[in-house]
């Protein structure tokens, strides 16, 4: 059977995704996938309707969640392959996520409150879900409120910035106070690739190359001393050059050699469906292995 595989795609269930599973799933039809995965930030919502798109269309699909983890403030995503939603590591994993984004969002509204500002009600009760509340939606609401259309630091915005005066707001005020905010704002990556491998899933470093989410030679040793397994080597971020740079990492390391678009869809115009055609199920065959033996 033949056919390309693509194991970094996002969907609508991810908050900056824009594809629904069905439109996903057809266009990989469309373009000869065999094997896909959809790997949305943060959440396992689209596991059930994603894996019916993919039966619909008669292409595979393995269950995946790309992970924002940190280690000293600096961003790691991790992918986790082949996930079983109804683990008791995996619910743990997605709870865990939840309290870190509702903690950090519950120091924002208070402090947003302490400067005299008014917030929904509708927003503070997605707050308190734990909701994944990007900095823009929460400047926009603050906007919204019309008992702040006196308050000085709004009128000051308006004055300086007019139309921008949301993004204004969301520059100046909210990254400053989520810079005050001490706390860890995400989840470790070693824990992360703990509750994964306690899933029985295959955690993967993401897009290692890009200049957010750089790894080092260093920092990959110990990431799979603590139970790393995968390198996302084929990637848009990535260059020929880190392509084969990675790819030596992963061989010196017996890291399984991945890969993904990393699509996004209407966020990302730059990424399109498909641009990443990678041709070996060897991939697929390796990290289904690396699954069985943890069950
Ligand atoms: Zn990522
Ligand atoms: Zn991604």
């Amino acid at each position: 059977m033949n056919g390309f595989i693509d194991l970094h795609i996002h969907s609508r269930f991810s908050n900056d995704g824009t594809l629904t599973p069905d439109e996903i799933a057809s266009r990989a039809k469309e373009l000869d996938f065999r094997t896909i995965a959809i790997t949305d930030h943060d959440t396992l919502e689209g596991v059930y309707e994603e894996s019916i798109a993919a039966q619909k269309y008669e292409i595979e699909y393995i269950p995946a969640v790309e992970v924002t983890t940190e280690i000293r403030s600096h961003f790691f995503h991790v992918l986790a392959y082949f996930i079983d939603v109804n683990s008791c590591a995996s619910l743990h994993l997605i709870d865990r996520l939840k309290e870190i984004r509702m903690n950090k969002n519950l120091y924002r509204v208070n402090r947003i409150g302490k400067l005299g500002l008014k917030i929904s009600d509708e927003l503070i009760a997605l707050v308190q879900k734990g909701v994944l509340i990007v900095g823009p939606m929460l400047a926009g609401d603050v906007f919204r409120q019309d008992a702040n259309n006196n308050h000085p630091l709004i009128k000051q915005m308006m004055e300086k910035s007019g139309k921008e005066a949301m993004i204004s707001f969301y520059k100046e005020v909210i990254k400053k106070i989520d810079k005050e905010y001490e706390e860890r704002r995400w989840l470790s990556t070693i824990e992360a690739i703990e509750i994964i491998n306690k899933a029985a899933a295959i955690p993967v470093l993401a897009h290692p190359g890009a200049n957010l989410f750089f790894a080092s030679p260093e920092e990959i040793v110990v990431l799979k001393e603590h139970g790393l397994e995968g390198l996302e080597v084929y990637s848009t971020y990535h260059s020929p050059d880190q392509i084969e740079y990675y790819k030596n990492i992963a061989k010196d390391l017996n890291l399984i050699v991945t890969g993904g678009s990393d699509y996004h869809g209407a966020i990302k115009p730059k990424v399109a469906f498909g641009c990443i055609k990678i041709n070996d199920y060897t991939i697929v065959e390796q990290l289904r292995q690396a699954h069985l033996k943890k069950m």
